[in-house]
């Protein structure tokens, strides 16, 4: 087993995130297998380097360890623009002007579809011609629709499902990217998006499990999709629950709320923490 953890420093972990490292750290440990952790901060525009060095500092107090080097996503952009251009040059990828006002529109007119709003497909080649010379922006959008052509469909998009999904999806599953439509997967100002990342690096590391919150459950569906796509094996999922606030919530980075460098300079043991999360190591 070789499975990861994989943050993004965007702001300070908190005990959501310690739940997550531990469960694929413990996974990984009573499998006898290795535990990776990689740093996804390929949009510059919203990581620091200041929240790394506290989620390093945070993990290490929690008792993890995880081998050396660190892959940080930043340093091999090469890669994932190699797996973009190779969907550019299959013809599954296609330029999308819109800006972020025009997407907003488009979804208040169409408020009961598909997560990413619809975005019309690729545009008639004199426009786009026309809106490179003038320098406009665009994104790489995936192109369902070329897609499912190059697959003959989306039916043999089968993972598995150790852990639960948030509906309780659990055992063999089918992904069905259609739910997100056509993505991005690289925007002028971050280059590569997530979704790619992911894939190329999981292949790259040989992870064999992803062990990850149940909140990135959907994110198989176009994950797995690319794995196809960029005929890159597909790992094992193990999606785990969620913890909660006191309120019931969701925790997350942008709430402020708790972080786990709070408990750490607040005189808390990880060994505490681990213990209050389960986890009797
Ligand atoms: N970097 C992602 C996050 O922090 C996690 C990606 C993954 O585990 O696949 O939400």
């Amino acid at each position: 087993m070789i499975t990861r953890f994989a943050p993004s420093p965007t702001g300070r972990l908190h005990r959501g995130h310690a739940f997550s490292a531990l469960t694929a750290f413990t996974a990984a440990r009573t499998a006898g297998g290795r535990f990776l952790l990689r740093i996804e901060d390929i949009d510059q525009t919203r990581c620091r380097p200041a929240h790394e060095a506290d989620l390093l500092a945070d993990l290490a107090w929690l008792g993890l360890e995880w081998e050396q080097p660190v892959r940080r996503q930043s340093e091999h952009m090469v890669d994932y623009e190699a797996a973009l251009d190779q969907l550019i040059s299959r013809g599954l990828v296609y330029r999308c002007f819109r800006t972020r006002k025009d997407l907003a529109q488009a979804a208040q007119s169409a408020p009961h579809g598909p997560a990413e709003p619809f975005v019309g497909g690729p545009i008639h080649p004199h426009e786009e011609d026309r809106w490179l010379a003038e320098g406009k922006a665009f994104a790489w959008r995936l192109s369902l629709a070329a897609a499912h052509e190059a697959l003959g469909g989306f039916h043999r998009l089968t993972f598995q499902e150790q852990g639960q999904g948030p509906a309780g999806e659990r055992g063999r599953f089918v992904a069905r990217p259609e739910l997100t439509g056509d993505v991005v997967l690289a925007r002028k100002d971050v280059g590569v998006a997530y979704h790619l990342a992911v894939v190329v690096d999981d292949a790259l590391q040989g992870i064999t499990h992803v062990i990850r919150g149940q909140d990135l459950f959907e994110a198989c569906h176009v994950q797995r999709l690319l794995q196809a796509l960029l005929d890159l094996p597909t790992p094992t999922y193990r999606h785990h629950r969620l913890i909660l606030d006191a309120a019931g919530e969701r925790l997350a980075k942008r709430k402020g709320g708790e972080t786990l460098t709070d408990l750490r300079t607040s005189g808390m043991t990880g060994a505490q923490l681990r213990a209050d999360l389960g986890f009797g190591w």
